[in-house]
């Protein structure tokens, strides 16, 4: 089968593609220029014309993917904007919600033979802020964000703007379904990750040109930063693992799915790294006693995707081989 990859050429995304390759799709992987695929049509040469590029400038305009999705048998949506630099909320959540539905509404006009479309969301999606520590599962949802974005617009914190940009994306996809379910021939669903971590095959010029997850992994390591913070994780190889399972599994249709391997503080990545490397050391055993304010219940993903999830150590060991080689 032929799969849609959208935001190819993101961090995510090429792990997605390059799994698909490998298990033998052809791919057909959306950027919004040419300059954006050469990295990737380098990359990807040895298999030949099994992948190819689809240019789609603006994925928020109408019929965006109208001529992407021509001979699909799935899409794998990943593109959506993750930083958090944005002043007016709508630069995240313009191109999350309508950039979504443009996508869904050309696979539903032009799509006939697509049988899934699996959609990037993320545990911002899940999240809530609580005076007690929580464990979240697919039956949350990150209100809260939204609220504070629609009463605070501009001066809400950028975390908000980014997981409101979520929400609303999926809300607005789930929603779709709902209203065209007569006329689509696939479904729906959904990947929920935590941080994603691991190394890197996107282009990335620089340490500092990092994408935003695997930024805060190299300043943790390269610099000692924030290692009193941390979150929940899931190593990028996993994830994207997940991204072509669900397309196998017909239990994945209509779920969104956390796909997550457990929670941390950064200072445990200093401590998993592999002895003798090269990397700051922080206060070691720091993080070992932390009662995490948010952790997620992984259960429905390993059983619907059945994917063993890899250790910190063994993504700790990849990443500062990759710092190592790279000069980083
Ligand atoms: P990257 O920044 O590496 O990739 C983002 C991709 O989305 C790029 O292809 C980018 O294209 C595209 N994109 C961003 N904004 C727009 C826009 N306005 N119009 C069109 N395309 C756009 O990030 P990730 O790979 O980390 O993120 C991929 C997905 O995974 C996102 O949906 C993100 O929300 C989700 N996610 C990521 C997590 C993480 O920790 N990394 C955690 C949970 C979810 P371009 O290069 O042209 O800007």
């Amino acid at each position: 089968g032929k799969v849609l990859v959208s935001g190819a050429n993101g961090y995510v995304a090429v792990w997605v593609v390059r799994t698909l390759l490998e298990e033998g799709y052809s791919v057909r992987g959306a950027v919004r220029s040419t300059e954006k695929g050469t990295h990737l049509t380098q990359l990807f040469a040895s298999y030949g014309d099994k992948f190819e590029l689809v240019i789609v400038p603006d994925i928020t305009k109408e019929g965006a993917f109208d001529e992407a999705v021509k001979g699909i048998d799935a899409i794998e949506h990943t593109a959506s904007p993750y930083h958090f630099q944005a002043d007016d909320p709508a630069e995240l959540i313009e191109p999350a919600v309508k950039g979504t539905v443009a996508i869904l509404e050309s696979a539903r006009k032009y799509g006939t033979s697509v049988k899934r479309v699996v959609v990037t969301s993320s545990t911002a999606a899940i999240i809530q802020v609580a005076p007690t520590s929580l464990i979240l599962d697919e039956s949350d949802w990150n209100d809260q964000a939204v609220e504070e974005v629609t009463q605070k617009g501009r001066e809400a914190s950028q975390a908000a703007k980014y997981r409101a940009s979520k929400v609303l994306a999926e809300r607005a996809a789930w929603d779709f379904v709902a209203k065209h379910k007569d006329e689509i021939s696939w479904d729906l669903s959904f990947m929920n990750p935590p941080l994603v971590l691991g190394p890197t095959i996107h282009e990335v010029p620089s340490a500092s040109a990092l994408n935003t997850s695997a930024r805060m992994m190299h300043d943790a390591f390269a610099k000692g930063e924030g290692l009193t913070t941390g979150g929940s994780w899931i190593d990028v190889r996993d994830l994207a693992l997940a991204h072509v399972r669900a397309l196998q599994k017909a239990e994945a249709g209509g779920e969104r799915i956390i796909v997550c391997a457990g929670a941390f503080l950064w200072q445990d990545w200093l401590d998993a790294a592999p002895a003798g490397s090269k990397h700051q050391k922080g206060t070691p055993g720091a993080g070992k006693d932390v009662v995490h304010a948010v952790q997620y219940k992984n259960e429905k993903g390993i059983r619907i995707l059945g994917i063993r999830y890899r250790s910190m150590a063994e993504t700790a060991a990849d990443v500062l081989g990759e710092y190592e080689a790279r000069g980083w």
